[in-house]
């Protein structure tokens, strides 16, 4: 008789954790997390002032320097001389310089004269002259080295300005209207919540530890590139309510690429701080912890969508409440990026100017500061688009402002190709870069100026060095991330291309093809081709992405 053989009875596979802490999973389940349990990453400004700027480099604890150094706006730099695409071959250490790139963040990209000087001093004094404007409205040193960090603090906190959680896994700068307060478009100027939020909740220890990062924007126009952030609020009016803001969750680009989703509800202006402040305790609590690529954000708002978020967010553990119900308000027609000349509210001028690719220098900003000065003003601002905005300008001073801003190289009058390129820092300084960005962007702009002078809408081209888009790849007319790209049988910087994205009435995620590749030295060829293409086929008002 035959035996029958019992099949082996199989346990239902419990559903791996992703580590949520709101799940109960409070063991770190890498080593980020890890790190981050052993010691609150705030505490390392201790061993900064201590220890690590008395002893110098070599002292610095490897868990310290790679790990809780950036919750105080510190990377270590890219060794010069190494070769792009080395990042996951060589050890951290051997590309790691004993220099720092330092963040000072600027909540609404808000400052004033003093401030602006004492950033000016600062690079000159400590970062060999270098002074990026970022795409999240900071300013970012290179060249500092540990034994002047001190120093830096006690100049930056004196006139009111920090590096605290300018990096790391918490809540980074709050993007604001560069013309909160004095645009003649907006309805509320928010700028006293996102005051409120950095002082209240800024190195709050109870938020420092988020599964990843956590950026935010707040502001009436759409000025910044709300569809990409973690958390945006934007002006829109309630028919009952009046104004108040429009709430967007769990956007981000990088290599899953996610427009944030409307939660379709209308906060208050008194409310934004709450309401911000409980969307972080949720990212705390139930975001994903166990894989670093898949801990920001807008994983949990993609698994739960917009709908059981908004019953968390009003939950008792949070906000134990109901929100309005909003309609999606119009969608803005464009992102706005205030170059040129406008008039405020109160009849004085605002001038914005375009840097090349956000690449400024401590001089310059002191030029810039003391053409502030002689026009009357207290007040510049940065842009999340890489520019810099001059403001109160009075009316009959303006286009003496305007000569005085050209001679120093910031153009109020940009050519279309100056104003709408932006580069992340890449291959220069950052570890994780596979091609050169900023100087090939700059080469790239003064190419296209000369080979298309007339092109007369903006096309927007965005340089990454890796699939990081920390400069938007994938909202560009032109998103260019770094790679390298084999030409004859040798492999040489590049860039695979995306085509077609955009924010606002345009928003949309650039497509890209597995063979739109290019290689660095024909980029100027590739962009004039596809530039004269659409300048000769477009129909009135056609804009590149369509
Ligand atoms: Fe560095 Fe890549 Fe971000 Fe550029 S996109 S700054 S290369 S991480």
């Amino acid at each position: 008789m035959r035996r029958t053989v019992p099949t082996p009875t199989r346990k239902p596979r419990r559903p791996k954790g992703q580590g949520q802490w709101a799940m109960g999973h409070r063991e770190p389940l890498n080593k980020n997390e890890q790190s981050k349990k052993d010691d609150n990453p705030l505490n390392v400004r201790q061993r900064i002032e201590g220890i690590y700027s008395v002893r110098g480099f070599d002292s610095i604890d490897p868990a310290d320097l790679r790990g809780r150094f950036r919750w105080w706006g510190l990377y270590t730099q890219r060794k010069p001389g190494i070769a792009g695409g080395k990042t996951g071959i060589l050890e951290e250490e051997e590309l790691d310089d004993k220099y720092f790139m330092m963040r000072v963040r600027m909540d609404g990209g808000q400052l004033n004269l003093a401030q602006l000087r004492t950033v000016a001093d600062i690079s000159k004094d400590f970062g060999r002259d270098t002074a990026d404007v970022t795409d999240r409205q900071n300013v970012q040193y290179h060249w500092i080295r540990v034994e002047d960090v001190p120093e830096i603090w006690r100049r930056l906190e004196a006139v009111g300005l920090d590096t605290q959680e300018a990096c790391g896994d918490c809540p980074r700068v709050v993007l604001g209207s560069p013309v909160a307060g004095v645009s003649k478009d907006e309805v509320i100027d928010p700028t006293e919540q996102i005051q409120a939020i950095h002082d209240r909740f800024v190195g709050d220890r109870s938020l420092s530890n988020l599964p990843r990062k956590f950026k935010s924007s707040i502001g009436w126009l759409p000025d910044n590139p709300y569809e990409t952030n973690d958390i945006s609020l934007i002006g829109a009016e309630h028919p009952e309510h009046g104004p108040g803001f429009d709430i967007w969750v769990g956007g981000g680009l990088s290599t899953n690429p996610m427009f944030a989703q409307r939660l379709g509800v209308w906060v208050a202006q008194e409310d934004i701080e709450e309401v911000w402040v409980n969307v972080v305790r949720i990212f705390r609590d139930w975001g994903y912890r166990r894989l670093r690529t898949r801990a920001r954000l807008k994983f949990l708002v993609k698994d739960w969508g917009a709908e059981k978020f908004r019953e968390v967010l009003e939950s008792e553990a949070y906000l134990g409440r109901k929100l309005p119900d909003l309609d999606a308000p119009p969608v803005p027609e464009k992102l706005l990026d205030h170059i040129g000349i406008h008039e405020q509210t109160d009849g004085n001028y605002y001038i914005g100017v375009a840097p090349v690719v956000g690449r400024v220098s401590g001089t310059l900003l002191g030029q810039l500061a003391d053409v502030a000065e002689k026009y009357g003003s207290d007040r510049v601002r940065t842009t999340a688009l890489q520019k810099l905005l001059l403001l109160d300008v009075p009316a009959d001073r303006v286009e003496d402002a305007v000569a005085d801003l050209e001679a120093i190289g910031l153009s109020a009058r940009p050519s279309q190709w100056r104003r709408a390129t932006m580069a992340c820092t890449g291959i220069q300084f950052c570890k994780l870069a596979i091609v050169d960005t900023k100087d090939r962007a700059r080469d790239l702009v003064a190419e296209l100026e000369k080979r298309v002078p007339e092109l007369d809408v903006p096309i927007s081209i965005h340089v990454n060095g890796c699939p990081n888009a920390c400069a938007r790849t994938q909202t560009a007319d032109i998103g260019l991330k770094g790679q390298l790209v084999t030409v004859d049988g040798e492999q040489v910087e590049g860039f695979q291309v995306h085509l077609g994205g955009g924010h606002a009435a345009a928003a949309s995620l650039g497509r890209k093809s597995r063979g739109l590749k290019v290689a660095s030295a024909e980029l100027g060829d590739y962009v004039e081709r596809l530039t004269r293409r659409y300048l000769s086929a477009r129909s009135e008002g056609e804009t590149f992405a369509q």
